[in-house]
């Protein structure tokens, strides 16, 4: 079975390790180099992304994971860690860090004030029915490059959708919580990323 890390310096890292362990992976916290050299794939948790990515700089840990991140690691950011995992982010978050990867422009706190936090059903590509997805002041995706899936949207008025899950080769996100509750189906998909990968496949997207 691979191990999967969670990126443990901040965030709701307990519901993840309990997803992932439910799924049959060693899940192991990351708070240093040498745990990040032991997993196959890393989960970027919620919490808050300016806080993390300042301790993920202390911990030294900043630059191993974007060196890991570029070198093809399956990484699965959720909210925060979508953000995270953002090569851009929109006005309001000038000169904030982040680890990268894909190839999105990210909104923080993007639903604002009135719907700081909400649920609701979604359709994700690859998973049947529908998800139950919990934002809690959650970014949206403003735009996505070329080799950039959506894999999922929500309507915020009529006709008009944001996007909210997407994957990128290896690397996947998405801007609400699916460790929160008991559907195991979107950690699902990234643990078949990770095995793909260790199983010595590449994984391209199908965009
Ligand atoms: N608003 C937080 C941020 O910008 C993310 C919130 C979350 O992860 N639930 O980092």
């Amino acid at each position: 079975a691979p191990t999967i890390g969670v990126f443990a310096l901040q965030g709701d890292v307990r519901e993840h390790l309990r997803m992932l362990e439910t799924l049959g992976v060693k899940a192991i916290g990351v708070r240093r180099p040498a745990e990040l050299d032991a997993v196959d794939g890393l989960v970027v948790p919620g919490g808050e992304s300016t806080t993390m990515a300042k301790l993920a700089r202390t911990f030294e840990l900043l630059e191993p994971l974007r060196d890991r991140i570029k070198r093809g690691m399956p990484t699965f950011g959720t909210c925060a860690g979508m953000i995270l995992l953002a090569d851009r982010i929109e006005d309001g978050s000038l000169g904030q860090e982040t680890f990268g990867g894909l190839d999105i422009t990210v909104r923080r706190n993007a639903f604002g004030r009135q719907v700081d936090s909400f649920e609701g059903e979604l359709t994700i590509r690859g998973v049947e029915g529908q998800v139950h997805a919990v934002f809690i002041r959650a970014p949206w995706v403003e735009s996505v490059g070329p080799g950039v899936e959506v894999l999922g949207q929500v309507e915020v008025a009529e006709g008009a959708s944001r996007i909210v899950a997407v994957r990128q080769g290896p690397l996947m996100a998405t801007s609400f919580h699916p460790e929160v509750g008991g559907d195991t189906r979107i950690h699902e998909l990234f643990v078949d990323l990770v095995r793909d990968s260790t199983a010595g496949t590449t994984v391209h997207s199908t965009s």
